[in-house]
């Protein structure tokens, strides 16, 4: 099933409406847009036009017959745009939905931006990029997360009189439930001792034993996502501290992997069922049990290190060249100074992991 995109006047004043149906006024029919990117007229709603005083009604372009016929099998239309307007600091690229179905809210369309410095990276890093973005407008998305639904096809979000859930007037995003993302709790080691630290974790029900599974933690409730990096990438990605090498975690970096808990939040969604045979094999934080997804980066180290053991995956040893922690690459411990102070609780972190390279990708 496909969409076809209704088109807006280029004024609001210019809507008038007559027996049923809304034209604007000669000229004024604007191009119907997904995200950034303008849509073809094949995948449009004709124009209709009329004078001001509601004569003279036309109805040019958009789908035809033909068109509307050959788009009956599309499933999922993507746009896909290569424009600077919200490119910078750092910004590769970034993606949404645009148009979800209205009965089941699954993402039936949906738009993606690379920056154009973006199409300089290496072939496989923005083939990884271009994958990245793909999930974000099929439904990795915290605009998306209130719409997401159980197995038997019900919203695990409560829903409003007008069939959709609350909308947070700051963000703009609908709210989502407890079903969906909670709150935990973590005891958090730093340089002035421990403290208690709230942070957001995705809690449904494939994700919590996709990820148990993998850290070895059978008592994890949930998958804590990314705090930082600002409004398009905190929230809307995989906690890099725990989930280092996964490419839905919010910066590109090398050697990047889509594991079984990428295809997992996809299954949770409610709209897909993975094949998780197809799911890369991810060495961050296999089988490192419950301290090393709940507690902090120090507390690991310094476990490690009054044991007499290795800190791996961190390393404490400035630029020293390593086996990359997916075993595909050599990596070097990548140490930052930063002058303008980091906050308290994150003063753990002098040793930081390797990264060759580093940027954002919403
Ligand atoms: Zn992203």
């Amino acid at each position: 099933m496909n969409v076809f995109f209704v088109r807006d006047c280029v004024n609001p004043d210019d809507a008038v409406y007559i027996d049923g149906q809304w034209y604007c006024t000669l000229g004024s029919c604007y191009a119907a847009a997904c995200g950034e990117v303008t849509v073809p007229e094949n995948l449009s709603e004709p124009c209709f036009d009329c004078e001001d005083d509601g004569t003279n009604c036309i109805e040019f372009g958009g789908v035809t017959d033909e068109t509307s016929a050959l788009s009956q099998a599309v499933h999922f239309t993507l746009f896909v745009g290569s424009l600077s307007s919200q490119c910078g600091e750092g910004l590769i690229a970034y993606a949404s939905a645009c148009y979800i179905d209205d009965i089941t809210d699954r993402p039936l369309a949906g738009f993606m931006n690379i920056c154009p410095f973006g199409l300089n990276l290496d072939r496989e890093r923005l083939l990884s990029t271009v994958q990245h973005e793909i999930f974000h407008a099929l439904g990795f998305s915290h605009s998306l997360y209130a719409l997401y639904r159980d197995e038997d096809g019900n919203p695990l979000t409560p829903r409003e009189a007008n069939g959709y859930p609350p909308v947070d007037p700051v963000s703009g995003l609908f709210l989502w439930s407890s079903r969906v993302i909670q709150e935990l709790t973590l005891d958090w080691d730093y340089v002035g001792g421990t403290t208690q630290r709230t942070v957001q974790a995705l809690v449904t029900p494939n994700i919590v034993r996709e990820a148990r599974a993998h850290f070895g933690c059978p008592t994890l409730m949930g998958l804590e996502i990314e705090d930082g990096g600002g409004a398009g990438t905190a929230l809307a990605h995989f906690e890099k501290r725990i989930m280092a090498t996964e490419s839905m975690n919010g910066y590109l970096t090398p050697t990047r992997v889509f594991s079984r808990m990428t295809l997992a939040l996809m299954e949770d969604t409610g709209w897909y069922i993975p094949d998780y045979e197809m799911a890369d094999i991810m060495n961050w934080g296999k089988d490192l049990g419950c301290d090393f997804v709940q507690k902090s980066c120090k507390n690991w180290i310094d476990q490690k290190t009054n044991a007499g053991l290795s800190i791996a995956p961190w390393c404490n040893v400035p630029f020293e060249t390593t086996c990359h922690a997916e075993g595909v690459d050599v990596a070097y411990c990548s140490f930052y100074q930063y002058f303008n102070g980091v906050p308290t609780i994150y003063q753990d972190m002098n040793q930081m992991y390797n990264a060759l390279f580093e940027a954002l990708v919403t």
